[in-house]
């Protein structure tokens, strides 16, 4: 298990969005408090709180088990104080879901809720400010250099592609010399509604600076990438902006290549730009490099499968590792089942493995849940039999030839992994992360 350690000097940790306001706000907090994220990285912690407790230590996968979101309550929790006496904490998430305040001390409950709240309400005003273009709304630069480097792993972990489109109006100056500078600024604020509206929820805009955004589309190709672009060119086009008539926007998409870093990827995009400007502006020009072609072509059993991420680890090495079996044992069933080769035996085979386990897991799971007390243990187990049950029915109708790869596909994907493991298992987590805190 990771232990988070506070850091001994408690000046500001880099790596978080308006840093010095942030530091400020926590340092003169007059009751001991700590900011950490949630990889159990300590990054603020006040005079007080280092005064009477750090630097101490806290289990971080606690913090991984905490609810996200405004609804989240705060968690009680132990803290390993300076003197290795433990000393209990309150601990809940106020930025994003990435940062979490820890309260020692605050008085009474009503007290401490209160607090949260405030430094709730603080972090994620001062994260907006931060992380957002002051006249549009749009998402920043800064902000855009903070997650293209996310965007990139991600990408190249699931084999997913990602694009990039910049976009530029054409002659803004005439809007600014023609109707004033206002005028200008209410364009660039319609221009960033109208785009809002045009890209897909995943997909990120920023206001790279002047008249010029970025577009960042996270599992799009340069085909798809292209057809956003000349969707949001078709809207700007048509729309009547109210301060300075008709105007229209030059693109330029530019997929992200393997291997490629942030600033060689924007440079093509630019250059991408650059043409369609110089090509007689309204129009896009697209770059044709990237994996997404590659990635296509190398198809066959390896591109159907379920893909493990560290993000589904609940803190428990049995589970974990059980459930990291599972998946394992689900891609041998799918290839076994798409392999002709190796005939309809491996299908069965594999399906018999991927039942023991199921059954032995659900046990073990099930025994666990029972030494933490558990109030859902019963739903739980119930939801176990059928998954088991649905599993034998498979089982038979493989036997008698039916059902195939798409039954197959489904009960793995749907039933165990998103309905079950994704959903009903995450219920259980933070009692788990609660109570498999250590000292060290
Ligand atoms: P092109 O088609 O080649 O892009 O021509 P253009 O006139 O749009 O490009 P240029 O880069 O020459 O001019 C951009 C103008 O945008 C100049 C600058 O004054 C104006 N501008 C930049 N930021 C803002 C802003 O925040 N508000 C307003 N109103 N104007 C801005
Ligand atoms: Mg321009
Ligand atoms: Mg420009």
């Amino acid at each position: 298990m990771k232990t988070l350690r506070f850091p001994r000097d408690p000046s500001l940790q880099p790596g978080l969005p308006a840093e010095a306001a942030l530091g400020e706000l926590f340092m003169r907090f007059p009751s001991p408090v700590a900011l950490v994220d949630r990889n159990g990285n300590a990054l603020f912690m006040n005079r007080e709180f280092e005064k009477r407790h750090g630097p101490g230590a806290i289990a971080a996968d606690c913090l991984r088990a905490l609810p996200s979101g405004a609804g989240g309550m705060p968690l009680a929790m132990p803290v390993v104080a300076r003197d290795g006496s433990i000393v209990q904490a309150r601990i809940m998430e106020v930025g994003g879901g990435e940062h979490f305040a820890v309260l020692v001390d605050g008085g009474d409950d009503g007290e401490l809720l209160g607090t949260l709240a405030f430094l709730r309400s603080r972090v994620s005003e001062l994260e907006r400010q931060a992380t957002t273009d002051h006249l549009t709304g749009a998402w920043n630069r800064a902000h855009f250099e903070r997650v293209v480097g996310n965007e990139i792993d991600r990408s190249n972990r699931y084999r997913q592609p990602v694009s990039l489109i910049l976009l530029d109006v054409d002659h803004f100056k005439r809007i600014n010399d023609g109707f004033g500078h206002d005028a200008g600024d209410a364009v660039l604020r319609a221009l960033t509604r109208l785009a809002g509206d045009g890209i897909r929820s995943t997909d990120m805009l920023f206001r790279w600076g002047g008249e010029e955004f970025a577009v960042l589309a996270p599992s799009t190709g340069y085909r798809g990438a292209a057809a956003l672009a000349e969707t949001l060119r078709r809207l700007v086009e048509r729309h009547g902006f109210p301060a300075a008539g008709s105007l229209t926007i030059s693109l330029g998409v530019a997929e992200h290549a393997a291997g490629e870093d942030a600033a060689a990827w924007f440079r093509r995009a630019d250059a991408a730009l650059y043409e369609a400007k110089h090509g007689g502006r309204n129009r896009l020009c697209v770059d044709r490099l990237g994996c997404s072609d590659l990635w296509a072509a190398d198809r066959g059993r390896a591109t159907l499968g379920l893909v493990w991420h560290e993000a589904y680890e609940c803190g428990d090495p049995t589970i974990d590792g059980e459930h990291r079996q599972l998946f394992v044992l689900a891609n041998e069933l799918i290839s076994a089942s798409i392999g002709s080769k190796a005939g309809p035996e491996a299908g069965r085979k594999a399906l018999d493995r991927l039942i023991e386990h199921l059954v032995r897991h659900f046990s073990d799971e099930e025994s666990i849940l029972e030494r933490h007390g558990y109030p859902g243990l019963g739903a739980h187990k119930r939801a176990h039999e059928r998954l088991v049950r649905r599993a034998l029915e498979l089982k038979s109708m493989a036997k008698a030839g039916k059902g195939g790869l798409g039954a197959l596909v489904e009960f793995l994907a749907d039933d165990v992994v998103a309905g079950h493991l994704f959903k009903m298992d995450r219920e259980f987590y933070p009692i788990l992360g609660q109570a498999t805190w250590t000292r060290e």
